[in-house]
C-alpha cells in the first residue's frame, strides 16, 4: 500500500464524528482556559473539534473537554471557553493593539497640598487655669 498523504483522523469531541485532522481545530487546555491551536503546535493532550459553532456547542453542553483534555475536576468545573469561542465563532470585535489614535493625555499630577492643620498633632490641650 502506498500511502503518501495519510492524513491522520480524529474523532470530534462535538458530534462524535470522525474527521481528517486537517478539518478539526485542535484545542488544547491551559490552566483550565481552552486554547484553540490551529497550528497543533502546542504541546500537550489535545482535543479535536470542528471549528464550527454546533460542534462547539455540542461540545460544550456534553461537558467534552474536560473528558477529552483530562482536565483535574473531571468535569465538574467549567472551563474557560472564551478564547476558544471566540475563534470557532469569529467574533468582530477586534481591537487593534497599541494603535492609538494620538489622542492628547490630560494627566495634571499637580496636587497641591492644601494648607490645613497636621493631622495627628491635635491633641485636645484645655487651657490650664491657673488661679
Ligand atoms: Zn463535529
Amino acid at each position: 500500500m502506498v500511502a503518501e498523504t495519510s492524513i491522520p483522523v480524529r474523532t470530534c469531541v462535538g458530534c462524535r464524528e470522525r474527521a481528517p485532522v486537517t478539518d478539526l481545530l485542535r484545542v488544547v487546555a491551559r490552566d483550565g482556559v481552552l486554547v484553540p491551536d490551529p497550528r497543533r503546535r502546542l504541546p500537550g493532550r489535545g482535543a479535536s473539534l470542528h471549528p464550527t459553532p454546533e460542534c462547539l456547542h455540542a461540545a460544550e453542553r456534553r461537558r467534552a473537554f474536560p473528558r477529552a483534555l483530562r482536565l483535574p475536576g473531571g468535569g465538574g468545573s467549567p472551563v474557560e471557553a472564551g478564547l476558544l469561542r471566540d475563534h470557532v465563532l469569529g467574533t468582530p470585535s477586534t481591537v487593534p493593539a497599541g494603535s492609538g489614535p494620538g489622542g492628547r493625555q490630560h494627566t495634571n499630577d499637580n496636587r497641591t497640598n492644601t494648607d490645613g492643620p497636621a493631622p495627628g498633632g491635635s491633641a485636645r490641650r484645655e487651657q490650664d487655669v491657673v488661679g
